[in-house]
């Protein structure tokens, strides 16, 4: 969605914050990062590239990765951003933290953060406070999310073009609410409510009257669907849709040619 850095480094940082104790998917799930082998595991599961020296973690820096954790939970508990509180928790992760101009692998150049010295902490502090830094200038805050799920606080950071991330990966939160979205519309259609009733019927949960009119939680018509096609989300959609019209086109030009030409038909060969 981003460059690859600042991508890779997010979805890190929104591990990192769900690696404290909280519901996933309707089970609960211990925090796990209570010691030097935990901090090991979570920084093996990174990707390579994300250049985290593993090595130096102790007792000592996973203390201060704790407390890295703490403030960017709060930061992304308030998202989208729109008060001065949680920018300034992001400007205290940004103390110290320096810029410098690199190559980046496509040949051109980048801004890299350089962190306040090379302790863990302080490397994955310049690296996610640069991250978040990038969604707030950009205004893109309310990509940090909470899953939508029932009984689920897991963080989520929706990296889609068209901002349609809300569930988690942890469990079948997605599944769950789809069920009970079609429930919530049956249950609304059997009853359709004269207005003496309406507050009778209201779903027991507000939450599934939201989600039974979620537009992105309604599986889309024919005609939606059909529509979706000429309105692509997505570069390959594009790519494909380009590629379509313009096949119609030349085939149009020929034929308009053959007809121009009068030729006799002959049997068309494939
Ligand atoms: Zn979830």
């Amino acid at each position: 969605m981003f460059d690859v850095d600042t991508d890779r480094t997010l979805v890190a940082a929104a591990d990192l914050v769900n690696t404290t104790a909280g519901l996933r998917s309707a089970t609960h799930s211990p925090d796990q990062l209570t010691t030097v082998a935990q901090l090991k595991e979570y920084l093996n599961q990174r990707d390579a590239e994300i250049r985290w020296p593993s090595s130096n973690a102790d007792r000592a820096q996973l203390s201060s990765v704790v407390e890295l954790r703490d403030k960017v939970r709060e930061i992304w508990g308030a998202a989208p951003i729109e008060t001065e509180a949680p920018v300034e928790l992001l400007n205290q992760l940004l103390r110290g933290v320096g810029l410098k101009v690199s190559r980046s692998s496509d040949g051109g150049h980048r801004a890299e953060p350089v962190p306040a010295s090379t302790d863990l902490a302080d490397v994955m502090t310049a690296s996610i406070a640069t991250a978040i830094q990038h969604l707030v200038v950009r205004d893109e805050t309310a990509r940090m999310r909470t899953c939508k799920g029932e009984s689920c606080d897991a963080i989520i950071i929706d990296l889609t073009r068209n901002r349609s991330r809300l569930f988690c990966d942890f469990g079948n939160c997605a599944n769950r609410a789809h069920v009970r979205a079609y429930r919530a519309r049956q249950a609304a259609h059997r009853k359709a409510p004269s207005p003496r009733q309406a507050t009778a019927t209201r779903p027991a949960h507000p939450a599934e009257a939201d989600l039974a009119t979620d537009p992105r939680l309604v599986k889309p018509s024919a005609a939606e669907k059909a529509a979706q096609i000429q309105e692509p989300t997505s570069q390959s959609a594009t790519a494909a849709k380009e590629f379509r019209e313009r096949m119609r086109d030349e085939l149009m030009e020929k034929r308009n040619k053959k007809s121009g030409k009068k030729s006799k038909k002959g049997k068309k060969k494939k």
